[in-house]
């Protein structure tokens, strides 16, 4: 089961809603995260195992303009830090998401929050 989530900027701006993870049926090709595009503004969530985004190392592209973007969140190793907000698993490695203070793709400043308003299977 994955998580539905939102975020939210003090300027203003909001997201579409975002995913965290991958179904039932799809965990080990599906995983969302949550990634931002400054120069299209938009925050949006992608699958992270696909080829295209294994070829480049985990970086991921933007939907609108294809530039390679950074994601929200870490992918690592190590265990459960309590600072983080949201957990998933990917194979034998995890992802943590904290969701408050994150970078804000349309004014820059680290006043972004993400967080989670439902689940999907
Ligand atoms: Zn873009
Ligand atoms: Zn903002």
């Amino acid at each position: 089961m994955g998580s539905i989530l939102q975020s939210q900027c003090k300027c203003g701006y909001e997201s579409y809603d975002l995913y965290l993870g991958g179904g039932m049926m799809n965990f080990h090709t599906h995983c969302e995260i949550s990634c931002y595009c400054d120069e299209c503004e938009i925050v949006f969530s992608k699958n992270i195992l696909t080829k295209e985004a294994k070829q480049s190392e985990g970086r991921i592209r933007c939907v609108k303009c294809r530039k390679k973007v950074p994601y929200y969140g870490k992918i690592v190793n190590d265990d459960y830090n309590k600072d983080y907000h949201m957990e998933w698993h990917i194979g034998d490695k995890s992802y943590y998401l904290k969701g408050d203070n994150q970078h804000c793709p349309k004014c820059k400043k680290d006043t972004l929050q993400i967080y989670p308003v439902g689940n999907f299977d």
